[in-house]
């Protein structure tokens, strides 16, 4: 039975009127599950009303009691984790202990955004013996979130956290390939006492993407996905006048040098590059051993380990990684892994062809290593999003940064090495946004702040930490004289500090 799923809006769900699905599958089942209703452009206006009706109040109230109330959230979300989990795996196709890492990443930028009172401060200055200077944080009003497949509870949790702790009403338009848990989020936000219209969710492609980035009452856009969704939505809010910040693809490196501790860094390398089959956007998928007699030991660890693991369906504890999410994400990956062959890469694990018993039409990948890749490669060069991992063999640490940082993206980049010279000169010389020194997937914890570096990042404040803040709030500046009494007559010349 192929379920019909909605949209979220005022606080219930309400069924599509456009006449247009998309399928949502089952990846380890290889089966449509599920269907999910485009919105129309007026199914967007509708929930930009309901969230325009709702902010004021919302808006108004003290910060402090938001925070209490997204805290119930974060409650209400722990007491649901397994049927959270189980939804995400089943829509995504990633293993259940992956799934429930996905909600605890993003609840804990919740926790952190309950902190909004302080987060929420400006500044005060006395700026005479009778004026004062303060600042205030005000929320912008309506903000929408789009949001990729690969992390369905985690990048809306990050999104909508702070926006609601901020004052904001928030539309998400969540992927279509799984909708299922953003739609369980918008139930335990009400739940938990989030007013009505407060949160909502639109499904939907283009249209609805379009709908919104049209619309002059939503003030701000975020956005996660692939790089060229994220330059279009970018350029296309900027040119409307709104606030925009939009995350793109990765191509991740793991530098090995010559002193690392090389099981410690085979074990990294395969956690990072396969887990979740490669759809992180954390994902390593280049990993640069410094020296051919580094790259030859690593080389013979991966292989080693790579015929220990175990693909399989996302809810068996034995699975160390599941499907790919769609046919279309395993044909373009397979597509990858032919052109490897092709431009000369040396194929030293094959995961085509994979079957998995009971699963027959699951999107079935394994586990794929090529070596001796160069830079020229297309394997190299662009983000294949699935379990492929290069080795591109480097002479030096120079050699190896400079790969690291001449890569058109520059999302997360890893180092191993017991090194603490070489681990600090890279820290300070790489040309990427997130850092790992022996740790494969840096993706920063809640207080501080994570966004990528060239093409991996466009817009200029990073998700959570304290810039969501300063992106979901506009500063207003007061300027004040006490005792108002004084009277000095018109001046006509511009006020200066002396
Ligand atoms: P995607 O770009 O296909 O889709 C992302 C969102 O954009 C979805 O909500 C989708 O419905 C919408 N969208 C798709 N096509 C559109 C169009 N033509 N116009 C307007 N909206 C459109 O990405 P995906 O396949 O869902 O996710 C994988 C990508 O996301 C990878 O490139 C990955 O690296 C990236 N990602 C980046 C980060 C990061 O923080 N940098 C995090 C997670 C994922």
């Amino acid at each position: 039975m192929v379920r019909e799923l909605s949209h979220y809006v005022a606080g219930r769900r309400i069924g599509g009127t456009s006449g247009r699905y998309s399928d949502v599958f089952d990846p380890c089942e290889g089966k449509v599950q599920a269907r999910v209703p485009l919105a129309s452009r007026e199914e967007v206006q509708n929930a930009v009303a309901a969230a325009e009706k709702a902010q004021p109040e919302w808006g108004a109230m003290n910060p402090q009691r938001r925070g209490r109330i997204l805290l119930k959230f974060v409650d209400l979300v722990n007491q649901n984790l397994d049927e959270l989990a189980t939804l995400l795996s089943s829509e995504h196709g990633k293993t259940l202990a992956d799934s429930k890492g996905d909600i605890q990443r993003g609840i804990e930028v919740v926790e952190f955004a309950a902190g909004a009172p302080h987060l929420m401060k400006g500044e005060f200055s006395e700026a005479g013996r009778d004026i004062d200077v303060h600042s205030l944080r005000q929320p912008l009003g309506v903000v929408a979130g789009i949001t990729p497949f690969n992390f369905p509870a985690m990048i809306p949790l990050w999104k909508s956290g702070p926006a609601l702790a901020a004052g904001n009403a928030f539309i998400l338009k969540p992927s279509e390939r799984d909708p299922s848990v953003p739609l369980r989020l918008a139930e335990l936000y009400s739940e938990a006492g989030v007013p009505d219209g407060v949160f909502n969710v639109i499904n939907g492609d283009k249209e609805a993407v379009d709908a919104l980035l049209e619309d002059p009452r939503v003030k701000a856009i975020g956005f996660v996905g692939s790089t060229p969704i994220a330059q279009y939505i970018y350029a296309t809010a900027a040119a409307r006048g709104k606030r925009a910040q939009c995350f793109g693809g990765a191509k991740n490196h793991m530098v090995i040098m010559p002193d690392a501790d090389l099981d410690m860094a085979a074990d990294a390398l395969i956690g990072a590059g396969y887990g979740s089959a490669g759809e992180r956007c954390m994902a390593i998928s280049v990993a640069v051993p410094v020296g051919e007699e580094t790259a030859n030991m690593l080389v013979a660890k991966l292989q080693d380990r790579i015929k220990g693991l175990k693909v399989g369906h996302s809810l068996a504890k034995d699975s160390d990684f599941g499907p790919v999410v769609a046919p279309s994400a395993k044909d373009r990956i397979e597509g990858y892994i032919r052109s490897g062959v092709e431009e000369g890469a040396t194929l030293l694990a094959d995961g085509r062809g994979l079957t998995v018993e009971g699963y027959d039409d699951g999107f079935w990948l394994g586990p794929t290593l090529f070596d001796h890749v160069t830079k020229d490669m297309k394997i190299y060069q662009e983000e294949i999003f699935g379990p492929v991992l290069s080795v591109l063999r480097a002479t030096d640490y120079d050699e190896a940064l400079r790969l690291c940082s001449e890569h058109e993206f520059g999302n997360g980049v890893a180092i191993f090495t017991r090194d603490g010279d070489a681990a600090r000169d890279f820290a300070s010389r790489v040309e990427v946004g997130m850092v790992g020194i022996n740790v494969p997937i840096p993706v920063p914890i809640a207080y501080y702040t994570f966004g990528g570096w060239k093409a991996s990042g466009f817009g200029d404040l990073n998700q959570h930490g304290a810039d969501a803040f300063r992106f979901y709030t506009k500063t207003k500046t007061v300027t004040t004289r006490w005792p108002s009494g004084i009277r000095q007559g018109a001046s006509f010349v511009m006020p200066e500090g002396s």
